[in-house]
């Protein structure tokens, strides 16, 4: 008989199987612990927004807008974008909520993100991320603070081989003088400029601060820097905020020449990369964005955020050998034999009743004896408990340590959960 054809999955959209969730869980457990401790709430917005939302906060001249995002028109004719970053739609939400008025919050959300981008190691067109956003602090403590959370996640997940980056962009006024020193610099050098440098000349000129090429290296080298150009007010921003980054002891570089890709930002930007994972390095990434609130029709308030990618995130973790807690069950139970199947459901629900927390998965469907006890010791357990037919019709089960030499013991059924919980606790 012909099979249908089944439709494909779609090109930079991934599967997240059993195999990579606990690396996921355990990045999301951390950073939602992180959040609690640091008093950040937790907010979910609509993966979609209207795609003017993201033309007039991310910038009509980012890679993003002009040929990433996932636009469409629905059936009633408006102008969709499934969400490229999360920023844009936390800000939307804070502004048509009323969270503004006088108030301050510090807020973190996660989920995927779409970009229509080239598909490879890294680099996804639905991808995760986690993000935070702080709104209504104006001075560098709130930057610091930021900027400290991630590197206490990145404590906390066992992350290494990971490098903070920092830069101001100054205000949009500094930006825009900076700017005409900088086209000045590339335009007396036209011969050195590649095509996207000179299509960014005229849109984006401080994009062309990030190219890759490594043609342009001694051009963009011997460019003005930015922190040469702030203002005072954002040079003492920089200032503040690199003294308490010294007082904590985290460890940075200034880059004059980190500048990201979206149009928002104002004064601090900063980037963690990891040497770990090949060119798409940057594994978080932030910064302050004192106009956008302003800017999308809300109070002006003064804020600063970060998101960093958990695919990334869980490649390094991987990468770098970070042992994260397992799926495996605490405890396996084999059911063997008919008389033993007919007691065995409700017998270990009433050993997860008297056992909570502990994760015990169960054989379904029968199977002899030592298929079975294979089963257990793949599934990762550190306990068998065995109920066979004998053992069922005198009221009692086997329990054994699968992980020691150490030989089974018959229990009564009352007592299984009290040497389960022996057996475990001598493991860990
Ligand atoms: P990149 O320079 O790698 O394109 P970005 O500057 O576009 O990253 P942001 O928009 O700041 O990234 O997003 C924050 C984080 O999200 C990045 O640091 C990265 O870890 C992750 N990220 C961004 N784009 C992708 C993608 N297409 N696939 C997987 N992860 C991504
Ligand atoms: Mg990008």
């Amino acid at each position: 008989m012909n099979r249908p054809a089944t439709p494909a999955p779609i090109r930079g959209m991934n599967d997240v199987l059993a195999d990579d969730m606990p690396y996921w869980q355990f990045i999301e457990a951390r950073a939602r612990e992180l959040f609690a401790a640091y008093g950040y709430q937790e907010l979910r917005v609509p993966v979609v927004e209207h795609t003017e939302l993201f033309k007039r906060s991310i910038g009509e001249f980012t890679d993003i807008v002009e040929k990433e995002m996932y636009t469409f028109t629905d059936r009633g004719g408006e102008s969709l974008t499934l969400r490229p970053e999360a920023t844009a739609g936390l800000v939307r939400a804070a502004i048509t909520n009323g969270l503004l008025h006088n108030q301050r919050h510090r807020v973190w959300t996660s989920g995927p993100m779409f970009r229509y981008e080239r598909p490879q190691k890294g680099r996804f067109r639905q991808f995760h991320q986690i993000d935070c956003e702080a709104f209504g602090y104006e001075g560098p403590d709130v930057d610091s603070e930021m900027i400290l959370l991630s590197a206490r996640l990145w404590r906390a997940l066992g992350v290494s081989r990971v490098k903070l980056q920092i830069n101001s962009l100054g205000t949009p006024q500094s930006r825009q003088a900076y700017r005409e020193l900088l086209v000045r610099h590339f335009e007396a050098h036209p011969d050195q400029l590649d095509e996207d440098s000179r299509r960014r000349l005229g849109g984006n000129p401080l994009r062309i601060l990030d190219s890759k090429n490594p043609a342009m290296q001694d051009l963009i080298a011997a460019a003005p820097a930015i922190t040469d150009h702030l203002d005072p007010d954002s040079a003492a921003h920089f200032d503040g905020l690199r003294a308490l980054l010294d007082a904590a002891g985290v460890e940075y570089t200034v880059n004059p020449r980190l500048v990201r890709g979206l149009d928002y930002y104002t004064r601090t930007v900063f980037e963690w990369t990891t040497d770990a994972l090949g060119s798409q390095d940057a594994v978080c990434s932030g910064g302050r964005y004192d106009g956008l609130i302003a800017q999308l029709g809300g109070e002006p308030t003064p804020a600063i955020g970060w998101a960093l990618g958990v695919e990334r995130i869980a490649g390094l973790l991987r990468e770098t050998g970070v042992a994260v807690p397992g799926a495996s069950p605490d405890v396996f139970v084999v059911i063997a034999g008919a008389a033993a199947e007919r007691r065995g459901v409700a017998l270990v629900e009433r050993w997860r009743d008297a056992l909570p927390g502990i994760r015990i998965s169960s054989q379904l469907g029968g199977g002899s004896f030592k298929t079975q006890m294979k089963r257990a010791d793949r599934s990762g357990a550190t306990v068998a408990v065995i109920l066979g037919d004998a053992e069922a019709e005198r009221g009692e089960a086997a329990v054994k340590h699968l992980r020691s030499e150490a030989a089974q013991e018959a229990c009564a059924w009352d007592e299984v959960p009290g040497k389960i919980r022996a057996l475990l606790a001598r493991a860990s």
